[in-house]
């Protein structure tokens, strides 16, 4: 196994590990525990763990520590901790620094969750959280202190795909010692460049484009060996956000073909902006991948102008014309999740964005007529065909 090889490479066979029986598709090891051929093992494993010894799955498992390695390769951080969703990783991600008297800024285009953990969970223990307008690099200057500990956001927001400057907050947060965590699912794996950038830790909600077939929930953490070991793990552990074996296994195998799944939806992404353009019936079409976006520029350093698998459409007749586009849509689904290879067209006022107060949405630009396409890995005159033809209907 090699750091050297080229992601493709790395996707396929990082972090292989074979049991005696020489297995082609990784083993799942579906055990709570391990057993100890002799009493002084037990007492040397409950001491110090080496790479392929393990105790117990909430701990590690090593189809799960399969799923971990070849994330890190991809990525290029030292480790990672894989956990049951994307949620957990997040929840772990903060909850694992902070403590009560802290400082954590974050920008304020948030998932409701993300929302929620910083707000309601970690503001009940006295850690003040300051948001800010992520886009904006002088208001994370302004907002960052001595005493912040810890910067978070969305490097592409939802569902509006604004796009935060990694590098430029990561100076910001790091000329105070704040550890930078990015929450990076819209960029994806595949395209993610944010360790060269400055994240200091890095998420990702495996349920969107790793699994990308809508089979399971998962997250995964990335970073330093000392921090994944020495901050996260002990909170992790006992805490029991683990990933299961099972769910691992789906992971493995769904990152063999992310590549070329997250390919073909970025290509569709492109084909249906650039068919969109000027549509009588939008007022707005959003794509970070494309001339049209205000940050065209800082896409082409930040992921290589690869603009993700997501594009969010604002109907100009508002929810009516927007639900009418929605019920005429046949090739795709109507759901919330997002980077799988079926198509999913949202709502996000009424479905996902639907606990924020009305105030919130405005200041996201979350309009009635905002709908959110998560592109699939259909044809891609198919679904620009479909679209055309739905927002006939609009
Ligand atoms: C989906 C998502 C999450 C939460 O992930 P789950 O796997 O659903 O827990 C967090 N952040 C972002 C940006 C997401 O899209």
């Amino acid at each position: 196994m090699s750091n050297d090889w080229k992601p493709r490479t790395k996707l396929v066979h990082g972090g292989i590990r074979r049991s005696q029986y020489n297995e082609v598709s990784e083993a799942i090891f579906l055990t709570q525990g391990f057993v100890y051929d002799t009493a002084e093992q037990a007492q040397e494993r409950f001491r110090e763990t080496g790479p392929d010894e393990f105790i117990y799955a909430r701990y590690g498992n090593p189809t799960v520590a399969m799923f971990e390695d070849r994330m890190a390769m991809l990525e290029g951080t030292e480790d990672a901790f894989a956990t049951a969703s994307g949620m957990a990783a997040v929840n772990a991600a903060l909850m694992s620094v902070c403590k009560a008297g802290d400082h954590v800024v974050a920008a304020k285009a948030l998932f409701g969750s993300c929302l929620y953990i910083l707000e309601k969970v970690l503001g009940r223990y006295g850690v003040e959280i300051t948001l800010v307008d992520g886009t904006d690099l002088d208001a994370w200057r302004a907002a960052v202190r001595d005493d912040t500990v810890a910067v978070f956001f969305e490097s592409t927001s939802n569902p509006t795909l604004e796009v935060i400057d990694i590098k430029g907050v990561a100076e910001i947060a790091h000329a105070h010692g704040a550890l930078v965590i990015v929450d990076n699912v819209f960029a994806t794996p595949v395209y993610s460049k944010a360790v060269e950038l400055g994240a200091d830790v890095i998420v990702y909600s495996a349920t969107k484009h790793i699994d990308g077939q809508g089979r399971a929930l998962g997250g995964i953490i990335l970073g330093t060996q000392d921090y994944i070991r020495e901050t996260l793990m002990p909170y992790l552990k006992h805490s029991g956000g683990a990933l299961s074996p099972f769910n691992a296994w789906l992971m493995l195998k769904g990152m063999e073909t992310i590549e070329l799944r997250v390919n073909a939806q970025s290509a569709n992404a492109i084909a249906l902006t650039e068919a969109l353009q000027g549509h009588a019936k939008l007022a707005r079409v959003i794509y970070p991948g494309h001339p049209s976006h205000a940050q065209y520029d800082l896409v082409q350093r930040q992921t290589n102008g690869q603009g993700g698998t997501v594009v969010s459409i604002d109907l100009a007749g508002g929810k009516e014309a927007a639900f009418r586009f929605l019920n005429a849509i046949t090739v795709g689904v109507l759901s919330n999740n997002l980077g799988d290879a079926k198509s999913i067209y949202t709502h996000p006022e009424t479905t996902t964005h639907s606990s924020l107060t009305d105030d919130q949405r405005a200041a996201l630009g979350i309009t009635s007529g905002l709908v959110r396409i998560s592109l699939g890995i259909e044809d891609g005159e198919d679904i620009v065909a479909d679209v055309l033809a739905a927002l006939e209907q609009a």
